[in-house]
């Protein structure tokens, strides 16, 4: 999702205080950030936001941080953010091919992955978020017991998801291949721009969480 012709939308996030401008600067350092000793959720690929607001708005008791790859889109957060302030929630604007950089060993208790773009040609399977390589990544700054929580509505991406869970050393706690139809793993569910979209259309939501 690429929102054109938003005219200094790099500016505008330069100024916002909601957004982290150096990340890296802050691996370790992250419950000092949020001044207390809450446990640490990020959404890679958040878009516009809708889905992290509406969950640190619901849970104060975890410190949440939304990273998007490209200022155009993150500003649509930032501006959400200016009109309805959440204490518990930061946003960054990074590659998640960084993530490393951003957040030390075991310092992230939980990872969302919604609607991430699927990136259908062969070769650029790595780009995908629930690839294996970036598993690997999210596994070095997971805690042990931290899990990765992912949304599509791509079946194919999600059947490449699951094929890629064994060979990183990953496992299935829970899965649905219709979200919106299976009442247990619907309770709680906190929809996503893509989400209320795709939904709409009659898709079925596949869901997976993930754990070693
Ligand atoms: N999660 C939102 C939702 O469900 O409504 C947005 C889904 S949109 C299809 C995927 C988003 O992931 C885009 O905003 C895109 O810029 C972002 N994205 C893709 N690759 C990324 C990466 N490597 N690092 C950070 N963000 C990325």
């Amino acid at each position: 999702m690429r929102l054109r012709n938003v005219t200094g939308s790099r500016e505008m996030i330069a100024d916002s205080r909601f957004v982290v401008h150096e990340p890296f600067e802050l691996k370790g350092k992250w419950q000092e950030e949020f001044g207390n000793e809450n446990p640490i959720h990020i959404e890679i690929g958040m878009g516009k936001g809708r889905f992290i607001m509406d969950l640190a708005a619901s849970n104060p008791g975890v410190n949440y941080i939304g990273i998007e790859k490209y200022s155009t889109v993150l500003l649509r957060a930032v501006q959400k953010l200016e009109q309805n302030e959440l204490f518990n929630l930061r946003l960054i604007r990074m590659d998640a091919e960084d993530i490393c950089e951003a957040f030390d060993t075991a310092e992230v208790q939980r990872i969302y992955l919604n609607f991430s773009d699927p990136w259908p040609k062969d070769r650029h399977a790595k780009r995908r978020l629930p690839s294996r390589q970036f598993l690997e990544r999210y596994g070095k700054i997971l805690d042990k017991d931290g899990k990765i929580e992912f949304k599509t509505d791509n079946e194919a991406l999600f059947d490449f998801s699951l094929g890629e869970l064994e060979p990183a050393g990953w496992r299935l706690e829970a899965v649905t291949r219709d979200l919106h139809h299976d009442e247990k793993m619907l309770e709680g569910n906190i929809m996503t721009e893509y989400e209320e979209r795709f939904s709409s259309m009659g898709n079925p939501i596949y869901k997976s969480i993930i754990v070693r």
